[in-house]
C-alpha cells in the first residue's frame, strides 16, 4: 500500500444513510487486500444530489453504491448504463471516470449468486412468488427471468407497480410465464418452490407477518430480503413449518462483492467481507 498518496474514496449514497453495513464490509476488504482506499457514508439531501454527482472526481471519489431513495433518481446524471441497469431501470453502483459516470446494478446478480452458490437453488423450471414490485423486486425478477423459471407471480399492495413490473418482464422475457396477483392468496404459494419477500414488511416488530402461516409449507425456500432483524416473523413461521429460509444478508454480501469488482478490477475477498457483515449486524442488533 502506498501510504504517501491520499486514499481513493468510495462510499454509499443515500438519504438518510442510517446504520449501513456497507462501510464495514468494504473497508475490511480494502484492508485485507492492502488497497489504499476508504469507504464512507454520504448522506446527501435531494436538492444537493446533482451537485454532489457532478463533483465526484474532484472529491477523489472513485465509486459509489446507491441506496434509498436514489437508485432511480441518479440515472439522468449518468453518461453510461450497463445493459442490466438499463433493463432494471435502477442503479446501485456508480463507477467514476475522469470524464463520465457509469451506472451498474448488482442487486439482482448478487441475489442470484447467493441463491445458487450458498442456497444451492436453481431457478430453472421453478415456480416463484414475489411479494413487492419496488426497486429490489425489479432487480431480482429480471435476474430470475433470465434463468428460465416456469412461472413468476408478483403481488404488490400498489397494483400499478405490480402491473408495470409484470408488463415490463413480459415484454423482455417471452418464454417466462408471468402472473399478476391481486392478493397474496392469488400467488398460489402452495404450488411454489420459492417465496421472496421484497417489501419492507418485517423490518418493524410491531407489524404482523405479511403471509398467513397456513400458506407456508415445507417444500418452500422462503427468502426475505430484510437482514435487520436477521429473523423476521415470516422467516420464523417458515422455519416452524419446516421450510428452508434465508434473510437478505447474503444478497448484500454478493452485491457488494460485485460492486467491489467493478470499482477495483479484482475479485473481492468473500470470507473477509462476510465476517465484517456478520460482525456489523451483530453490533446493530445488540
Ligand atoms: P421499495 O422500492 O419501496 O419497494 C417495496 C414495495 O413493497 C413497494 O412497492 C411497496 O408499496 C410494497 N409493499 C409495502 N407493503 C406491502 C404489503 N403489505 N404487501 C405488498 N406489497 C407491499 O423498496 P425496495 O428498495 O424494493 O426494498 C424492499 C426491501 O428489500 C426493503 O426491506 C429493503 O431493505 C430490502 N433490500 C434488501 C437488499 C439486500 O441486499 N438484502 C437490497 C435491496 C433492498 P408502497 O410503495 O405502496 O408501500
Amino acid at each position: 500500500m502506498d501510504k504517501n498518496s491520499s486514499p481513493r474514496i468510495y462510499g454509499v449514497l443515500g438519504y438518510p444513510v442510517k446504520h449501513s453495513l456497507s462501510p464495514s464490509m468494504h473497508n475490511a476488504a480494502f484492508e485485507a487486500l492492502k488497497i489504499n482506499a476508504e469507504y464512507r457514508s454520504f448522506q446527501v439531501k435531494p436538492q444537493d444530489l446533482e451537485n454532489f454527482l457532478n463533483s465526484l472526481a474532484k472529491k477523489n471519489i472513485y465509486g459509489l453504491n446507491v441506496t434509498i431513495p436514489y437508485k432511480e433518481k441518479v440515472v439522468p446524471f449518468l453518461q453510461n448504463l450497463s445493459p442490466e441497469a438499463d433493463l432494471i431501470g435502477a442503479v446501485n453502483t456508480i463507477k467514476v471516470f475522469p470524464d463520465k459516470l457509469e451506472g451498474f446494478n448488482t442487486d439482482g446478480e448478487g441475489f442470484l449468486q447467493h441463491l445458487r452458490q450458498d442456497l444451492k437453488f436453481d431457478p430453472q423450471d421453478k415456480t416463484i412468488a414475489i411479494l413487492g414490485a419496488g426497486g429490489a423486486a425489479r432487480a431480482i425478477s429480471v435476474y430470475l427471468s433470465k434463468n428460465k423459471p416456469r412461472l413468476i407471480a408478483i403481488y404488490d399492495i400498489d397494483k400499478t407497480k405490480s402491473e408495470m413490473l409484470v408488463k415490463h418482464l413480459k415484454e423482455n422475457f417471452k418464454n417466462v410465464e408471468l402472473k399478476l396477483a391481486n392478493s397474496i392468496a392469488q400467488l398460489n404459494i402452495g404450488d411454489c418452490h420459492l417465496l421472496i419477500n421484497a417489501t419492507p414488511v418485517g423490518m418493524k416488530d410491531s407489524v404482523p407477518c405479511i403471509v398467513d402461516k397456513k400458506l407456508l409449507h415445507k417444500n418452500l425456500l422462503v427468502y426475505d430480503l430484510i437482514y435487520n432483524p436477521p429473523q423476521t416473523k415470516l422467516l420464523a413461521l417458515a422455519k416452524k413449518v419446516g421450510a428452508k429460509v434465508s434473510n437478505g444478508l447474503g444478497m448484500l454480501l454478493y452485491q457488494g462483492m460485485l460492486s467491489f469488482k467493478i470499482w477495483i478490477g479484482q475479485d473481492a475477498p468473500l470470507k473477509i467481507m462476510r465476517q465484517a457483515l456478520e460482525k456489523g449486524l451483530e453490533k446493530c442488533t445488540q
